[in-house]
C-alpha cells in the first residue's frame, strides 16, 4: 500500500493549493480527484478552473468588447461598423484558457512531485482513502498521516424542476450556449445569477431575472446594492424581486416558468432558463458515516477555525466547510491547514476576505456593512465619494458607482469598505491590505495616491469619514 504524509481530496483551488503547499513543505503528497473536463480528459483546478471563476470571467471580458464596441466606442469617436458576434469562437476561447490553466495545474504537480490520483476518492477507517479510478479501473487505497478534504460544492437546484443542460442549466450550461438565447430566465439573483445574466445580456439576450427575496444582495451594502439594482436595470436586465419559482417545464417553444409574488401566481416562457440558486457542499460518496466524520445540519463538514474536523488528523478546507464560497477563501485554507500539519502556526484571518461580483460595474466589499454593524450597536462613521466626481472615472466614461469606507466612531479603525465601480475588484485589494493591518480611515486618508486613478475614490472616501473630501 502506497504511504503518503498528506492526502488531499479534491482538486480545486482549495485542495490543489494545500497540495502544492504540503509538497513545498517537504511532505510526500497526493490528491485525488475524480473532475473530468469537457474533452472527456480528467482535469486538475476543480469547479473553479473547469467551470466557475475562469470560464465565467473569460466570457465576461468578451461580451464586455462587445457591448463597448456597438455601445461605447461612438462617443469616443470611433465608428465601428459591421461587428458581428461568433459565440463559438467565444467559447473556444474560453475554452483553450481553462484547458491552459488546468494543464498548468498537472505541471505545478509535476514540478513539486505531487502524485495525482485519478477517481473518486472516499474516506476508510484506519485514515486511508480509497480511490475508485473513474475509467473503472480497480480502486486503489493508500495510506495517509493526514487527510485534507476539498471536496467543494455543486449547484443547488429546485424540486420542481430537471436539469437538462439543454434548455434548462446550471451555471456550468450557461457557460456553453453556442447561440445568444432571444429570452433568458435566470432564477436567482445572486452573485452567480448576476454574472451570468450580465454576459448573456451584453451578448443581446433579453433577460429576465427572478429573485425570491424582497431584498436585493442582501449580503451587501445598501447603499451600493440600491445603486446596483437601478444600473442593473438600467442595463436592461429584467429583475423581479419577491418572486419565488414554483415550477419549469420544457415545452415545444422553450422553458415555461411558474412564478408566485405578492400580486399571485405568473407564468412566462424563455429559450433557456438558468437555475442559479446557490451552491450546496459537496459531501456525497465521501463515506463520512462510516468514519464518523461530522456533518452539520446545512450540510457543511463541521471544522473548527483551523479547519480541523472532529476527527484527529483529518482536516476540510473550500466550499465543503462554512463561510464564502470563494476561491481563494480556500486557497488560503489549504496553505494554513498544510503549514500547520507541518507545525506552523498560520491562520487565517476571514474578518478580511474580500468578495466580489463581476457584474459592470464591479461591486466589491471587505469587512463589515452599515446594516451588521447596526445590529452589533458598534458606532461607526462612514465616508462615501461617488464615481461622477472621480475625474479617470469621467476620462472612462465609467461614472456609475461609489466608494464608501466605515470606521469605529471612536477608534477611526476601518470595518468596511464597499465598493461598485469599474475595476472596483482590483481596488479592493488596497481596503484588504488596510485592513489586514488595522489601519483607520486617517491612515487611509494619509496615503498618497496616483492621479488621476480610480483609487483615488478610496482615498476620497476615506477623507470623507472625517467629512474631509476634497473633491465633492
Ligand atoms: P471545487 O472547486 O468545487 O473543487 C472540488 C473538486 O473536488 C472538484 O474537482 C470535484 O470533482 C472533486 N471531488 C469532489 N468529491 C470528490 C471525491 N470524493 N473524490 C475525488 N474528487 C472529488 N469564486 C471566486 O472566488 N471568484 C469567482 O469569480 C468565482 N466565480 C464563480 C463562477 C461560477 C459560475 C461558479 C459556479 C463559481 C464561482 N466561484 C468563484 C466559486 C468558486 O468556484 C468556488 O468557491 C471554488 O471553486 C471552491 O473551491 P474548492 O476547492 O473548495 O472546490
Ligand atoms: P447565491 O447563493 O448568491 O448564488 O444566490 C442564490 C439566490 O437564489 C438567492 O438570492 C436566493 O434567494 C435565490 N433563490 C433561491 N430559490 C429561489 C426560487 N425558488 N425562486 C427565485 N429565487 C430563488
Amino acid at each position: 500500500m502506497r504511504e503518503f504524509d498528506v492526502v488531499v481530496i479534491g482538486g480545486g483551488p482549495a485542495g490543489y493549493v494545500a497540495a502544492i503547499r504540503s509538497a513545498q513543505l517537504g511532505m510526500s503528497t497526493a490528491l485525488v480527484d475524480e473532475y473530468i473536463g469537457k474533452d472527456g480528459k480528467p482535469a486538475l483546478g476543480g469547479t473553479c478552473l473547469n467551470a466557475g471563476c475562469i470560464p465565467s470571467k473569460a466570457l465576461l471580458d468578451s461580451s464586455e468588447h462587445y457591448h463597448r464596441v456597438r455601445n461605447k466606442f461612438a462617443s469616443h469617436g470611433i465608428k465601428a461598423q459591421g461587428v458581428e458576434l461568433d459565440v463559438p469562437t467565444m467559447i473556444k476561447r474560453k475554452d483553450k484558457i481553462v484547458a491552459t490553466l488546468t494543464k498548468g495545474v498537472a505541471g505545478l504537480f509535476k514540478k513539486n512531485n505531487i502524485t495525482w490520483l485519478q477517481g473518486h476518492g472516499s474516506l476508510q477507517l484506519g485514515m486511508k482513502v480509497s480511490v475508485a479510478p473513474t475509467n473503472g479501473g480497480e480502486a486503489e487505497v493508500v495510506q495517509a498521516k493526514h487527510i485534507i478534504i476539498a471536496t467543494g460544492s455543486v449547484p443547488r437546484t429546485l424540486p420542481n424542476l430537471s436539469i437538462d443542460q439543454e434548455k434548462i442549466v446550471d451555471s456550468t450550461g450557461a457557460l456553453e450556449f453556442t447561440e445568444v438565447p432571444k429570452r433568458l430566465g435566470v432564477i436567482g439573483a445572486g452573485v452567480i445569477g448576476l454574472e451570468l445574466g450580465s454576459v448573456w445580456s451584453r451578448l443581446g439576450a433579453e433577460v429576465v431575472v427572478l429573485e425570491a427575496m424582497d431584498e436585493f444582495l442582501a449580503m451587501t451594502d445598501e447603499a451600493i446594492a440600491k445603486e446596483a439594482l437601478k444600473e442593473f436595470k438600467r442595463q436592461g436586465l429584467d429583475i423581479h424581486l419577491g418572486a419565488r419559482v414554483k415550477n419549469a417545464d420544457v415545452t415545444g417553444e422553450g422553458v415555461t416558468v411558474d412564478y408566485e409574488d405578492a400580486d399571485g401566481a405568473h407564468q412566462f416562457t424563455v429559450d433557456k432558463l438558468v437555475v442559479a440558486v446557490g451552491r450546496k457542499p459537496h459531501t456525497e460518496g465521501l463515506n463520512s458515516t462510516e468514519v464518523d466524520l461530522y456533518i452539520d445540519e446545512s450540510g457543511y463538514i463541521h471544522v473548527d477555525e483551523y479547519c480541523c474536523t472532529n476527527i484527529p488528523d483529518i482536516y476540510a478546507i473550500g466550499d465543503v466547510v462554512q463561510g464564502p464560497m470563494l476561491a481563494h477563501k480556500g486557497s488560503e485554507e489549504g496553505v494554513m491547514v498544510a503549514e500547520r500539519i507541518a507545525g506552523k502556526k498560520t491562520r487565517v484571518n476571514h474578518d478580511t476576505i474580500p468578495w466580489v461580483i463581476y457584474t459592470w460595474p464591479e461591486i466589491a466589499w471587505v469587512g463589515k456593512t452599515e446594516k451588521a454593524l447596526k445590529k452589533e450597536a458598534r458606532e461607526f462613521q462612514s465616508g462615501t465619494f461617488p464615481m461622477r466626481a472621480s475625474g479617470r472615472a469621467l476620462a472612462m466614461e465609467e461614472t456609475v458607482g461609489l466608494v464608501k469606507v466605515i470606521a469605529d466612531a471612536k477608534t477611526d479603525e476601518i470595518l468596511g469598505v464597499h465598493i461598485f465601480g469599474a475595476a472596483a475588484s482590483e481596488l479592493i485589494a488596497e481596503a484588504v491590505v488596510a485592513m489586514e493591518y488595522n489601519a483607520s480611515a486617517e491612515d487611509l486618508a494619509c496615503i498618497v495616491h496616483a492621479h488621476p486613478t480610480m483609487s483615488e475614490a478610496v482615498h476620497e472616501a476615506a477623507l470623507g469619514v472625517h467629512k474631509r473630501s476634497l473633491h465633492i
